[in-house]
């Protein structure tokens, strides 16, 4: 049975959210099926709020291994170029793009680290 967590990442709404709309710990496929398909209102209300903002949930994929999370998406995470398991060392990922400069974001997910790469020749505030 899915639990609370696989139901909220299903339903496409934050954790807080089922509990409080009394989503149990263990969930039915078949009940979970259900409120996908015909929303109460609540959920309906959440997922039109949802429209064009930011996902509730985003997929952390590893380059290196293909190790997916399910995580929240932080207000601070810039556009990763690339994820990667904190087992990993920054070596094994692909290299960066000629021309781009690679900086690394830590504590992404649980488990994850980021690399983001940037042109070199960008335009900075600084000017
Ligand atoms: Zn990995």
């Amino acid at each position: 049975m899915p639990s609370r967590h696989e139901a909220a990442i299903t339903l496409g709404i934050p954790v807080e959210m089922a509990k409080r709309h009394g989503i149990p710990a263990q969930i039915s496929h078949s009940e979970l099926a259900e409120l996908d398909a015909s929303p109460p209102p609540w959920l309906a209300q959440s997922r039109a709020n949802r429209t064009g903002t930011r996902p509730v949930w985003a997929t952390l994929t590893c380059a290196v291994c293909g190790a997916e999370e399910h995580a929240r998406p932080k207000k601070w995470w810039p556009e990763f170029t690339l994820l990667a398991c904190d087992t990993h060392e920054p070596a094994e990922l692909p290299a960066p793009a000629a021309g781009t400069e690679r900086s690394f974001v830590y504590g992404v997910g649980s488990q994850y680290f980021g690399a983001v790469d940037a042109p070199t020749d960008a335009p900075t505030d600084a000017d």
